[in-house]
């Protein structure tokens, strides 16, 4: 399953597992660079400083192409390598939400 198949800004607090559907797109304001060419339109295509490719983000965190009524991805066919692979559940989610429990939920200790 990836990242933005089933995102809904809803309960944050489960610490029993990750799921998409209880997550507030966590991965998704996250640095993602573009490394292969999956047709992301150019109005989402921020260049770092170092001179590479990332999806755009917003001032609050959360990547240009989420749309924020469906907390999905706008651009999900077209979306970059990096979101395709990223998957729930695994290591990389998991310390994402930790990470940003610890800091938009303390009292959830990390435990998303
Ligand atoms: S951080 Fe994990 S659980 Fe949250 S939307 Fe991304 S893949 Fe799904
Ligand atoms: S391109 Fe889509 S899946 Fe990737 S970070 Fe942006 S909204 Fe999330």
């Amino acid at each position: 399953m990836n990242l933005t198949d089933t995102i809904n800004k809803t309960d944050n607090t489960d610490n029993s597992k990750a799921t998409c559907s209880s997550c507030e797109a966590i991965c998704c304001r996250m640095k993602v660079m573009i490394i292969t060419d999956t047709g992301v339109p150019d109005h989402y295509i921020d260049t770092d400083k170092w001179g590479s490719e990332t999806m755009a983000r917003l001032d609050d965190g959360w990547c240009a192409a989420l749309n924020r009524n469906t907390m999905m991805c706008s651009i999900y066919e077209k979306r970059p390598l990096i979101c395709r692979e990223f998957a729930m559940g695994e290591d990389e989610c998991v310390s994402a939400r930790s990470n940003y429990s610890e800091k938009h939920y303390p009292d959830t200790e990390g435990k998303l």
